[in-house]
């Protein structure tokens, strides 16, 4: 298995060798820093059990530390060391006054009853009370984690602080200062930027086939307003595996059906565009390597390595999970001319309006979630441009562009805060 740091850490020093940025600047972004607490809660038999939980805080020289909460088994230090660096320059593309921070908690959240689940995410807002808060450090949902794990969080920090901080948290209900349009908005951006894409590379919706690895909000959300759009949804999947059909799938119905009987690929009878055509149940990685023309990894990171980049037939990859393409896939996939839309610009909608509702929290006032759609669009479409700008007519890729341009964003607001002492 790759290690996500180690990733993160190599984008980091390649593109700092081309702005040659400055030793210890190089030194000081490589190195977030990791608060860990033991979180003992109590079962609903009665036994107590402890969960290992981290926060990871890269950079807030742009404005506090963003980014998620996970609650995964496959949670380590090094993983939230290396999501908190993706925030940092996610943040800076999308040009949102954020850092960089992750966090996550070691745990199998399908193992635990929703009472147990809300005496953990009270635990975590209240263990870390000390490094959060809307001036500080800024959860939001992640993988695992949704709107009511945030109003848990939000609640167990804010009994833990003694005061009223609805902005120290974001992706929250709208009961609770959430705002319009979060639950859809990294799926919706990610729409934005595919429409992009595929302009940019004459692709016309009705003609284009696309396959979506990952069926939570994400994978589901995006793949749902392009199908709408007129985009040619093939295959789909969630963790236990997928289906595929060449007529087309309906992204709503395969999920209504998920939902009725656990899986995606017990739904291989639902969901056909073409009545008579039953879709075929496919394996994950089989999805990975479908001949379509855009390929949209919504899962885990890592998923695109050097085991099967030399497979992947897909035209154009949108990275809507954070981190699933290696270094060593991603240098293959350029090689052989996949043009890859990087996940710290396709996935950067949910942030961005985490951006737009802690605004609203800070000023108590709301908007419409036609004004956030609006809003969020102009936005992720306007930061495609500048990314995309740097690349046209050249042999570049998109991630290097990415990162050279928030590199440098956030290199400039060190320098300009001077020296330490
Ligand atoms: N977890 C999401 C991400 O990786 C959202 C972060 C946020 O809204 O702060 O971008």
């Amino acid at each position: 298995m790759v290690n996500p740091y180690e990733t993160a850490k190599n984008q980091l020093a390649d593109a700092a060798k081309e702005l040659k940025i400055a030793e210890h600047l190089l030194s000081e972004l490589s190195n977030p820093t990791v608060h860990q607490r033991d979180l003992v809660i109590d079962l609903d038999d009665g036994r107590k059990e402890k969960f290992v939980a981290y926060r990871s805080q890269h950079n807030n020289a742009r404005g506090p530390f963003k980014g998620g909460v996970r609650f995964h088994p496959g949670v380590s230090e090094d993983e939230v060391r290396a999501l908190s660096m993706w925030m940092t320059w996610k943040s800076a593309i999308v040009n949102i006054p954020f850092g960089g921070g992750k966090g996550g908690v070691v745990v199998d959240p399908k193992k635990l009853s929703k009472d147990e689940l809300q005496r953990l995410a009270k635990a975590y807002g209240s263990a870390f009370v000390d490094v959060l808060g809307p001036r500080t450090d800024i959860p939001a949902p992640d993988v695992y984690t949704n709107s009511q794990t945030m109003a848990w969080m939000l609640d167990g920090y804010e009994r833990a602080a003694g005061h009223q901080a609805p902005g120290a948290f974001t992706g929250k209900p709208i009961a609770l200062g959430g705002s319009e349009g979060r639950d859809t908005a990294t799926g919706l951006g990610g729409f934005f930027i595919t429409e992009e894409i595929a302009k940019a590379n004459n692709m016309k919706p009705s003609e284009t086939t696309v396959a979506v690895q990952g069926m939570g909000n994400v994978g589901y959300t995006i793949a749902d307003y392009l199908f709408k759009a007129g985009y040619k949804v093939v295959a789909l999947s969630d963790s236990k595996g997928g289906i595929y059909n060449d007529g087309g799938i309906n992204p709503e119905l395969s999920r209504m059906c998920k939902i009725e009987k656990g899986m995606i690929s017990d739904c291989y009878h639902i969901g056909s565009v073409q009545d008579d055509k039953e879709s075929t149940q496919i394996s994950n990685e089989d999805l990975l390597k479908l001949d379509v023309d855009i390929l949209i990894p919504a899962a885990l990171e890592s998923v695109l390595s050097k085991k099967n980049a030399d497979n992947i037939k897909a035209k154009v990859v949108v990275e809507m999970a954070n981190g699933p393409t290696t270094p060593n896939a991603d240098d293959i996939l350029h090689e052989r001319g996949i043009q890859v839309v990087p996940d710290v610009l396709a996935n950067a909608g949910g942030v961005a309006v985490s951006y737009f509702e802690w605004v609203q929290n800070s000023y108590g006032y709301y908007w419409t979630r036609d004004l956030v759609n609006q809003r969020l669009e102009e936005l992720m479409r306007n930061s495609f441009k500048k990314v995309y700008a740097v690349c046209i007519g050249q042999e570049c890729s998109m991630r290097r562009s990415a990162y050279l341009y928030a590199l440098k964003k956030v290199a400039d607001a060190i320098e300009l805060r001077g020296k330490e002492k």
